[in-house]
């Protein structure tokens, strides 16, 4: 198992206090591709944010390839999230001041990774993505798809456990929604990436393996799409 949610809440405490999270319980397994679906507010961006070690859970535990992050100091908490998360987001968050290439290395600089190492990760998954050749352009050269295929590759470089996304096709046309959608497809079936993705859209929670819908803060269904990789 490669995250275990157990009895997950948070509130948030502002001038009034909001469960935003109520008893959530979810496993995953190695290579499972986990969609999250709910009505906007419900929750789905906090349960996100509270697995993935960005905001702090009120209550429950959260296990990732077996460790509480929650326990760890903020050195061990940064290097756990630089190697078992990856994350993509709407917003593609790259740095316009860096090439393509730059900013998919990104995750590797802050290792002790050799040079000639980095280049060959670099160009394996930027040639798996269909990227190799815009490496040297900057990022305001590129489309909105094509920045979405650069915030994969620099999510997926450092083998993460788990990739999280966050609405990842949310800002783009639908030909370039289906497009990265195939890509999450392929890193899943092909380099069995595990994915837990938030979306609105139900085609792509289709081509996932479960569905959970989320509603007012706890889970209301679990829909089985494709097939329950559990069983092996
Ligand atoms: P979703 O991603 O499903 O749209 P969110 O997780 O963003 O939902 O939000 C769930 C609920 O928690 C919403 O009612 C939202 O207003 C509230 N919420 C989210 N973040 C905060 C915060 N930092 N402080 C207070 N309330 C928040
Ligand atoms: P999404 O549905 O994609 O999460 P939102 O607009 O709900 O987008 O939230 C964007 C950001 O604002 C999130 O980081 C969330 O935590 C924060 N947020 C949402 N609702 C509130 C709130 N009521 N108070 C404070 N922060 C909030």
């Amino acid at each position: 198992m490669i995250l275990k949610v157990s009895n997950l809440e948070k509130t948030y405490k502002s001038t009034v206090s909001f469960r935003a999270l109520k008893d959530i319980n979810m496993e995953v397994y190695e290579g499972e591709f986990i969609a999250i679906m709910g009505p906007s507010g419900s929750g789905k961006s906090t349960f996100l944010n509270t697995i993935s070690t960005i905001d702090k859970p009120s209550g429950g535990s959260v296990l990732i390839a077996g460790k509480n992050p929650y326990k760890m100091n903020d050195n061990q908490l940064s290097a756990f999230r630089r190697t078992e998360l990856g994350f993509v987001f709407q917003q593609f968050n790259l740095i316009n001041t860096l090439t393509v290439g730059e900013n998919i290395i990104l995750p590797l600089t802050l290792s002790n990774i050799p040079l000639k190492e980095m280049n060959k990760k670099l160009e394996n998954i930027s040639k798996f993505l269909g990227i190799d050749h815009i490496l040297n352009k900057r990022t305001y050269e590129i489309s909105g798809g094509q920045s979405q295929r650069v915030a994969i590759a620099r999510a997926v470089i450092n083998n993460p456990s788990i990739l999280l996304a966050d609405e990842p096709t949310g800002n783009l046309d639908s030909k370039s929604a289906k497009d990265v959608m195939r890509l999450f497809k392929k890193l899943n079936d092909s380099l069995k990436v595990t994915i837990i993705m938030v979306t609105h859209d139900p085609n792509i929670a289709a081509s996932s393996d479960r569905t959970y819908i989320i509603k007012d803060g706890s889970i209301y269904q679990q829909i089985i799409d494709k097939g329950d990789k559990r069983a092996y």
